[in-house]
């Protein structure tokens, strides 16, 4: 089943990256494995996934050492200061710095580990009081102090779009990230690069690619309905 539905979803981002004049190489699925049990993660490894999405630290330390090594997780939820520490040296990607608190506990630990650490701002596009990230209006500023911390590379954006019934309802906030990643780009700010933008999900990913989305996130559509009470 893992397989017909990674199959399908890799139909669709060669699909949609071609009617946008796209090659779908530049897209990476991230195969978002959270709540999934492990065997999971290995029957998706099996078929060729090799990035994984999880919310958790938790999740993410007790998959870790479970995976073949080219294996590869992304934070994408929320990240407690305290949690730091658990997960810096595990995730290639944290996709949900949103705020220069989080910013500099990463720039710590990061130092400490003699690593330096990939980051994206989570920018909170359509203003939902119900979801994390910054407002657009406020990206450049933190772009400008994370841009300052020597062991924390800021590799571009990511957004959870709203839940909407119909994809397209999306489209103008994903164009709008892409122009907010294009405007911080022409900043030409040190240590600063605008070149992943994270966003799209089962509903909407197809639209989100069209509109430029280089790292989508895709879990229902590939592992099935989740099972959150266990
Ligand atoms: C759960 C989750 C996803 C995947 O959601 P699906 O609708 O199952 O594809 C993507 N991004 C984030 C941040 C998530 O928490």
């Amino acid at each position: 089943m893992i397989k017909e539905n990674l199959e399908a979803v890799r139909a669709d981002i060669e699909n949609s990256a071609k009617k946008s004049g796209r090659n779908a190489s530049d897209i990476t699925l991230i195969a978002v494995s959270k709540t999934q049990p492990i065997e999971k993660l290995i029957e998706a490894y099996n078929d060729g996934a090799r990035e994984f999405g999880e919310n958790k630290v938790q999740e993410i330390v007790a998959k870790y050492p479970l995976m073949p090594c080219d294996a590869h997780f992304h934070m994408i939820g929320h990240l407690q200061k305290n949690k730091v520490k658990d997960v810096v040296d595990k995730a290639v990607l944290i996709h949900s710095v949103d705020s220069l608190e989080l910013a500099n506990v990463i720039q710590k630990e990061s130092q400490k580990r003699n690593i330096v650490s990939k980051i994206l701002i989570e920018v909170n596009i359509a203003r939902e009081e119900s979801k994390f990230g910054v407002f657009k209006e406020d990206v450049l500023t933190l772009a400008k102090e994370i841009s300052k911390l020597s062991n924390v590379s800021l590799n571009g954006l990511m957004t959870v779009a709203p839940y909407v019934d119909n994809a397209e309802d999306n489209r103008q906030y994903f164009a709008s990230m892409k122009q907010l990643a294009i405007d911080i780009e022409n900043q030409n700010i040190d240590n600063v690069s605008m070149k992943i933008l994270s966003m799209g999900m089962s509903a909407d990913y197809t639209v989100a690619i069209e509109e430029g989305a280089t790292h989508v996130r895709v879990g229902t559509k590939i592992f099935g309905a989740r099972n959150y009470s266990k």
